[in-house]
């Protein structure tokens, strides 16, 4: 079976696994797919989001993150694409790079890391490397390609053809309040 159609399979079964209830993923003989939980939001998440959201409002693309770990922000990142002339300063990205400047990496391991927009590709790459263990995204990738050019990747398809490591993905969290913000652009 190729790739696509594992892949399209896998897709169906975690939509069945949404649709019944049953949070994760009955992986079986997949070794060439990780786990990446859909997991439900939890009372501290919007609070998070709303700091996410105003480094959102204050990047060149309003996109912005904040990193927590022990219910506590650790690193906050907003878009700098433009003022640092690097188009890889996407707000994940810089707050990565900021917690690791004054942290050891391996302390990601048990953080989450809040966006205002479903990670891309590059940025859900970088979020596995790390080992982080939590995303909590606002608008989904979907939904960012009505006002933006997004590369059309969940950040769930790349989690999952990483089999080392085991994400949780939080999706939809103040996503309309993180769209609001491209008009006010
Ligand atoms: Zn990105």
């Amino acid at each position: 079976m190729s790739e696509e159609k594992r892949g399209h399979v896998f897709d169906r079964r975690d939509a069945l696994s949404l649709f019944t209830g049953v949070g994760g993923l009955a992986l079986g003989a997949e070794p060439a797919f990780a786990r990446a939980t859909k997991l439900a939001r939890r009372p501290e998440d919007e609070g998070f989001m709303r700091l996410a959201l105003e480094e959102a409002a204050k990047g060149d693309f309003p996109f912005g993150a904040v990193i927590a770990r022990e219910g506590k922000v650790v690193a906050t990142g907003h878009n700098l694409g433009k003022t640092s002339n690097d188009p890889t300063a996407h707000g994940e990205i810089v707050a990565i790079r900021r917690f690791v400047a004054e942290h050891p990496a391996q302390e990601l391991h048990g953080a989450t890391l809040y966006t205002s927009g479903e990670p891309c590709p590059m940025c859900m790459s970088a979020i596995v490397w790390c080992g982080i263990g939590r995303v909590v995204y606002a608008a989904s990738i979907e939904q960012l390609s009505t006002r933006i050019g997004q590369i059309m990747l969940t950040s769930r398809t790349v989690a999952q053809h990483a089999p080392f490591h085991s994400v949780a993905i939080t999706g939809g969290v103040l996503a309309q309040e993180a769209l609001a913000l491209f008009d006010k652009k």
